[in-house]
């Protein structure tokens, strides 16, 4: 199937499976999300924020005044050594008791780990308080790249890129882990709300080889994994067709999304991505089918 008429508009039948808001790290609220979404004339499109389920409750509460069907959704970061984990949750339900108490703790664990890392970079001679990266992140879920922006803004970097490279990231000095569940811990609470787990973006992580892949997704699978998400920007053709195989191989569900940040990743567009995704509805019956 697929993803290569760069000059054919959107089919209404397309969907954009994964997208994040205000409510995590994206530039646009639900509301305006849905919007761009109807303007792009996609179908069925989900919310997927990091670690929150506030941006898909908005976009559900708006859903009636909308052309576009909204599948609730998350995006988990988990715990894995070796690259950068990320489950999706697809038709979860929201105000499910475990999945409230697990995104409560991860949130506390971001929180703490946000004045671990303020402290370091204070004992490296950085003039940064919590008050302002607060100011910068709105209160809403806050990070490194919120971090980032007063390091920047106080001249101690010149770029948010330089922050990372300098202090934030893994290896550098102000670097702190955090608390975050493991993978079998977020596929369990996705399927205990209901919900139908996929991995996302599986060059995330940083698996070498199809049969390293292979024994990774295997055991996500055994843990109660249902799906793989193959179609995607960073992905390109071939690792496409990769991902269309290893998806096969394991009897999983294929889904696929932009990753859409609004203005955070200017080159990206909702439903299209760089230009050329066209992902069918009918990825949405599949996982309707999945779903507990
Ligand atoms: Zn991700
Ligand atoms: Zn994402």
């Amino acid at each position: 199937m697929s993803v290569s008429h760069a000059n054919t508009p959107l089919k209404p039948s397309c969907i954009d499976l994964h997208i994040h808001s205000t409510a995590s790290d994206g530039s646009l609220s639900p509301i305006e999300i849905i919007e761009t979404a109807e303007k792009a004339g996609l179908r069925a499109i989900s919310i997927t924020d990091h670690d929150t389920v506030e941006g898909s409750a908005e976009a559900l509460r708006h859903q009636h005044s909308s052309g576009v069907e909204i599948l609730t959704g998350i995006e988990v970061s988990v715990g894995f050594d070796s690259g950068t984990m990320h489950i999706l949750g697809y038709l979860i339900r929201l105000d499910d008791p475990s999945l409230r108490q697990a995104l409560k703790d991860v949130q506390k664990g971001r929180a703490g780990r946000n004045l671990q890392i303020i402290k370091k970079l204070q004992d490296l001679g950085a003039d940064i308080s919590h008050d302002e990266v607060l100011k910068v992140s709105g209160g809403g879920q806050t990070g490194r790249p919120h971090i980032a922006q007063v390091l920047v803004k106080k001249g101690v970097v010149q770029t948010i890129d330089e922050a990372f490279s300098k202090f934030l990231k893994k290896g550098r000095p102000a670097y702190t882990e955090r608390y975050r569940l493991l993978p079998v811990e977020a596929i369990q609470t996705i399927l205990q709300a209901g919900g139908v787990p996929v991995l996302a973006h599986p060059f995330t992580l940083n698996s070498k080889t199809e049969g390293g892949l292979d024994r990774i997704v295997a055991e996500l699978k055994q843990a109660g994994l249902k799906g793989v998400e193959v179609y995607y920007p960073g992905h390109g053709p071939d690792l496409t067709a990769q991902y269309e195989r290893l998806a096969d191989r394991h009897g999983l569900l294929v889904t696929g999304g932009t990753d859409f940040h609004g203005m955070v990743n200017p080159g990206i567009h909702i439903g299209i991505g760089v230009g050329d995704m066209r992902i069918p509805y009918r990825l949405v019956e599949k996982l309707k089918e999945a779903a507990v």
